[in-house]
């Protein structure tokens, strides 16, 4: 496979911006290799600079969930671009997409729409900090809910020690509110309750986890979740960026019918444009400026191609049981993966809800950061690398989701199982 324009292209980008990529998982560091250049993309398929065509299972991490270049979405940014582009005042359009995503889940019933996943998730700390008067939160292990400050901690252990920053950059001062538990771990959970109950602002979680492979929750740990916010007056915020309108069209929400007190929303929302929504009980909601002293604005927020782009993509997800067959589709390719991997004695394991999956070098499902780092990376990392050489293009590390779309063929999808034979007899060589 010719790579040579994506090594050149890849070598002046690091010349003019920061380590070349504008955000860190492009650059390969973890699989090792150069990344690609993209230039085109129809379907399930992606095209590179160097004229090579790909299977995608990235998806630009979610939007794409009716496949790349979707018709109606397109048009909709014609149509909207060729009116007008922005206004930084009121439109009729967000009117209109906030009481679609209202009505695909329930439990947000006012909502403000931001730039990004980051954005929002900033914003629902500071709402919840604003509305309990708290300054103490909590997350878990492994999650990932953008690049926010308080949120960029986790722990060394799993113990529910006070935070250590992930990142240079952020004060002691702030990471110290921040305590973080293990995912998974309802006995925890509860420990960190009894010691700082009344100080704790929020707990912040990716319902089902996507950004350490994908892992689901166990039933008992969300309920037990839902059940100690309450009892405490703690906000539960649900991070649905990745997971909204992904693994059902209400999010892990509607799968597993837990109403959190706000939801983040991003990635599909806006329909490849950026977008993030945060919302959720209105009585927290109304304490958001200028109805309320939280301050939170945004000069481009509510961007009508954007807004315009996200409208588009929801409307085509009136019929629910698509994720259903998303999901059908993903088990039987999968099974086919997990069959070849055994022909050849490879542990492999895999789990799937709607359009989003993940796969393990491993015997069993992990349930937590841990477990997913006590998988086999390296062997990942190489499956990686094997795999794109065949044209298919999967999430450049192993603590990343994968993303089916309505494009992706049964028949595209067999044919990449057999491919992966070969692959996965390689893999034990060496
Ligand atoms: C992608 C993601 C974010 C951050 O969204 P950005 O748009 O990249 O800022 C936050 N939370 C989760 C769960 C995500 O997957």
């Amino acid at each position: 496979m010719k790579t040579k324009n994506s090594k050149e292209l890849f070598k002046k980008s690091k010349e003019h911006i920061a380590g070349g990529v504008n955000s860190p998982v492009r650059a390969f560091k973890s699989v090792g290799g150069t990344p690609i250049f993209f230039k085109k993309s129809r379907g399930c398929y992606l095209y590179d600079e160097d004229g090579n065509k790909y299977l995608d299972f990235v998806g630009s991490w979610g939007p794409m969930v009716l496949g790349h270049s979707n018709k109606a979405i397109v048009n909709a940014i014609k149509k909207q671009a060729s009116k007008a582009i922005s206004f930084g005042a009121p439109t009729k359009n967000e009117l209109e997409i906030a009481k679609i995503i209202k009505s695909y889940i329930p439990s947000i019933e006012k909502l403000r729409m931001v730039n990004s996943g980051t954005e929002a998730t900033m914003s629902c700390i500071r709402l919840a900090r604003g509305t309990t008067g708290r300054k103490k939160i909590i997350k878990f292990i492994g999650c990932y809910h953008g690049h926010v400050d308080s949120l960029l901690v986790k722990a060394g252990s799993g113990a529910a020690t006070l935070g250590v920053p992930d990142s240079p950059g952020i004060p002691d001062e702030l990471s110290k509110l921040t305590i973080t538990l293990e995912y998974n771990n309802a006995s925890e959970l509860k420990k960190a309750f009894t010691k700082f109950g009344e100080d704790i602002a929020a707990v912040i979680v990716e319902p089902i986890a996507g950004n350490m492979g994908f892992i689901e929750p166990d039933e008992n740990f969300l309920k037990t979740l839902r059940s100690l916010c309450t009892k405490n007056k703690s906000i539960l915020i649900f991070d649905e960026v990745m997971t909204g309108f992904r693994v059902a069209r209400g999010g892990v929400q509607e799968l597993f019918n837990i109403e959190p007190d706000l939801t983040a929303l991003g990635k599909i929302v806006g329909g490849g444009l950026p977008v993030g929504v945060y919302g959720g009980k209105a009585k927290i909601m109304n304490n958001i400026s200028p109805d309320g002293p939280v301050y939170q604005a945004g000069t481009l927020s509510g961007n009508p191609v954007a807004v315009s782009a996200g409208t588009a993509l929801l409307k085509q997800l009136k019929n629910k049981k698509m994720f259903i067959e998303l999901e059908k589709k993903g088990e039987i390719f999968l099974k086919g993966l997990k069959e070849e991997a055994e022909k050849n004695g490879i542990p492999f394991c895999y789990n799937i809800r709607g359009g989003m999956f993940g796969f393990f070098f491993s015997n069993k499902l992990p349930k937590n950061f841990q477990e997913v780092s006590d998988t086999n990376i390296s062997m990942f990392n190489k499956f990686f690398r094997l795999m794109l050489e065949q044209n298919v293009y999967l999430p450049p590390s192993a603590f990343e989701s994968c993303f089916l779309s309505t494009e992706h063929t049964q028949e595209q999808l067999m044919k990449t199982v057999k491919l992966s034979s070969n692959v996965f007899k390689n893999l034990n060589n060496g």
